[in-house]
């Protein structure tokens, strides 16, 4: 009887371990190709750089932290503005009808089309970037021609060195990632710190983050202390580009201070906007009034 037994239990053992084995393959081919298809596939700009597990939320933290998004206060909606301010309205927002025009305004309360994408996205094949995955290393032409301008002028006229971290991000890309946060945090933390698919200005292609070797080339407030950081807060209106969310302004465009995120208007509306002192919000809303 023991020998029959034996051969028995050992061939349990056997199984149960090789079938381990399978669910441990099984669990790293299916984070390998997460990270494959995803926007996570960043790279650091400097190869010794240890990549970090969670990368996907990385970027979603860098673009909103925790503590950046609060209650969206817009007194007015915009439904009867003209122009690209134009859209349709539903109950909780306003699906914008024209997506492409270079003014287009994108909140928590005026929505892109799922379908929209840029027709005219080309890569900055000029300039220095920071992460690997092909879609964010993009910008409609008029924006990438005018950071180039940026970028050049950062480097002839102050001596500064800036890099292009995160540009274009898809409909779908946008809508991974916010339903990545719903799975790992819930429904509600994702509403509260993720932008939903089709409300981040990403989309519009017209909207690039930036950084500086001082920063490791990540995102972080403390960019607006360095010198890269103070010379782009005071020259990119001269190139077309605003920053976006402001400090102090949380109350009006939703988002905490984010020195870093720059919005391509043209440089007559940035000029504008710069020297009015208003969010894009503010300023759409008093030319409106
Ligand atoms: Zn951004």
């Amino acid at each position: 009887m023991k020998r029959k037994k034996k051969p028995t239990k050992k061939f349990i053992v056997f199984a149960a371990i090789l079938l381990i084995i399978v669910l441990i393959y099984m669990g790293n081919k299916e984070n390998d190709e997460r990270e494959k298809t995803d926007i996570s596939n960043e790279q650091a700009y400097e190869p010794e750089e240890p990549k970090e597990p969670e990368e996907l939320e990385k970027l979603e933290e860098a673009e909103n932290p925790e503590e950046s998004i609060v209650e969206l206060e817009i007194e007015e909606p915009y439904e009867e503005n003209p122009g690209s301010l134009a859209g349709v309205e539903t109950p909780d927002n306003i699906i914008i009808e024209k997506p492409e025009a270079i003014d287009v305004l994108v909140n928590k309360t005026r929505t892109l089309p799922a379908s929209y994408a840029p027709e005219d996205l080309v890569t900055l094949e000029d300039l220095p970037t920071v992460l690997v995955n092909p879609e964010v290393n993009q910008l409609r032409s008029p924006a990438y021609q005018a950071l180039k301008e940026l970028f050049n002028a950062a480097q002839e006229e102050a001596g500064y060195y800036l890099y292009a971290r995160s540009g274009y991000r898809s409909y779908s890309t946008q809508e991974a990632l916010y339903s990545s946060y719903v799975e790992n945090h819930g429904q509600a933390a994702a509403d509260k710190y993720s932008a939903k698919p089709g409300q981040s200005e990403h989309q519009t292609g017209l909207a690039m983050d930036i950084t500086c070797k001082a920063l490791n080339y990540q995102l972080d407030t403390t960019f607006a202390e360095t010198e890269e950081g103070k010379w782009v807060a005071e020259n990119a209106h001269r190139f077309g580009f605003i920053i976006r969310y402001p400090k102090g302004k949380e109350h009006i465009t939703g988002y905490n201070y984010e020195p870093w995120h720059l919005r391509y208007l043209g440089t007559d509306l940035a000029t504008e906007v710069y020297e009015s002192g208003l969010t894009l919000e503010g300023f759409f809303e008093q030319e409106n009034s």
